[in-house]
């Protein structure tokens, strides 16, 4: 049986020399001769007897040395020592001692293996993050629940000119467009879902002062402490696609606006007319509530074109149409069909509503008062109008326009600037 402080000494799992004051190691405890059993027998030199500091490497000689010199109190060093089928590392660990009033010191290997893989595993993550947001055209925040930055990527500054010092600790309404403020809230509001990936688009202030447009997908996530909740965000500039969006928006409204509307007037044509009528009937079909169609027809136009020129006739129409324009409601629409024949659509307008309508629209194009000496009715130029109402669903789109051709014919019939409905 050994003695108590021997069995502890051997009892230990590092491995363990002790060094007299020259650096001689005069005890070694069974972790430390297995080791260097299990590392093809180097006991020779290390084992008790031999001298230390002359096999081991030249920065610790000289650590073990200060220790021994009591310059030091002690002495860590951290090295690998990897086997043919294992990586390993160790933390060699040097502490002072008094042996029979001689310095001398205590010499220990413990094997951190476990933590230096760890280690290299947090590095290599932190360094592949790092590579991510250096070299992404994205950027990456973090955010708490009122919008403040707690974390901007490094990439930053070539994309919005800001350091993330001048970033963190604001929040994301100091720099974007005041309208799309309302835009945003949906990036503070959506708490309850966490894990879902949401979009915003909106413009962001650059340090230069000028506006990009921004799309950011977010989502809430649980933070780092598992307390509260924060938002992480990826970002990239679409200023480009934006621009192009917004061109080709631009250009569509120009197109639709050019593809139904009359060139000469401004008013809708008849491309439009048709559209709208097919529309109003199918509409008709789901709440059976009556619309109402008007054609207009201007009074001796022909008359007015020989007297006073074709030019002045284009005038002419330009004052009727935009006076038709103004005169009716929102919903109403006034296309132009041809020469010198407009038609109005009436939603939601039944028979009575529309001859009141239109009586409003003949009223307001004699108001014009231009002058028509060869009128045979008026010395202003005027129109005649013919009503038909959608009220049952018997009347077809071609019945319907007959309908307000044939009532356009008897007002001209009984006499011109005036309103019939059938
Ligand atoms: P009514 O009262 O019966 O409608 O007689 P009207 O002379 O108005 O009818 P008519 O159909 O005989 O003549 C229409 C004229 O409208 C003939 C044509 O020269 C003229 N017109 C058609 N389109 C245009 C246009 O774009 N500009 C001008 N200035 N005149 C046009
Ligand atoms: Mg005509
Ligand atoms: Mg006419």
């Amino acid at each position: 049986m050994k003695p108590f402080n021997l069995e502890v000494f051997d009892s230990l799992v590092d491995q363990i020399a002790v060094l007299d004051m020259d650096g001689y190691i005069i005890a070694i405890n069974t972790s430390w001769v297995n080791f260097s059993i299990e590392n093809e027998g180097e006991l020779q030199k290390t084992g008790i007897g031999n001298n230390y500091l002359a096999v081991c490497p030249n920065e610790v000689k000289d650590g073990i040395l200060q220790v021994l010199k009591g310059t030091k109190d002690n002495f860590n060093y951290e090295y690998p020592c990897h086997s043919s089928n294992e990586l390993r590392w160790f933390l060699l660990r040097v502490t002072p001692i008094k042996i029979n009033g001689n310095n001398g010191a205590v010499v220990s290997h413990v094997n951190i293996t476990d933590r230096k893989l760890v280690e290299i595993q947090l590095k290599r993550s932190e360094q592949l993050y790092r590579h991510i947001a250096e070299n992404s055209t994205d950027f990456i925040s973090l955010h708490t629940l009122d919008g403040k930055f707690t974390y901007v990527s490094p990439n930053c500054p070539s994309l919005l000119g800001y350091s993330p010092d001048e970033m963190v600790g604001k929040t994301t309404y100091d720099f974007i467009h005041v309208d799309d403020i309302k835009k945003m809230k949906s990036f503070n509001n959506d708490i309850h879902l966490i894990g879902e990936i949401k979009t915003v688009t909106y413009r962001f202030k650059c340090k230069n002062g000028k506006y990009i447009w921004i799309e950011s997908k977010y989502k809430h996530v649980l933070s780092v402490d598992k307390v509260s909740n924060e938002i992480i965000c990826v970002s990239r500039d679409i200023t480009k696609n934006k621009q192009k969006l917004i061109e080709l928006e631009e250009e569509r409204k120009l197109l639709k606006k050019t593809v139904y509307t009359d060139s000469l007037t401004g008013v809708f044509n008849r491309r439009y007319f048709n559209r709208q009528l097919k529309k109003a009937f199918q509409e008709y079909f789901q709440d059976y509530i009556a619309f109402s169609l008007l054609v207009i027809d201007v009074d001796y136009f022909k008359q007015y074109n020989d007297t006073y020129g074709h030019k002045t006739g284009d005038e002419c129409l330009i004052k009727v149409a935009d006076t038709l324009a103004r005169s009716v409601r929102e919903n109403d629409s006034v296309c132009r069909i041809g020469g010198e024949e407009f038609c109005v659509i009436l939603p939601n307008t039944n028979k009575e509503k529309a001859l009141f309508l239109a009586e409003r629209l003949r009223k307001k194009v004699k108001e014009l008062k231009i002058p028509h000496i060869n009128s045979n009715v008026s010395s202003y130029v005027t129109v005649s109008i013919g009503v038909s109402t959608k009220n049952s669903i018997y009347i077809n789109q071609d019945k319907l326009f007959l309908l307000a051709d044939q009532a356009l014919y008897e007002s001209k019939k009984s006499g011109r600037n005036r309103v019939t409905s059938i």
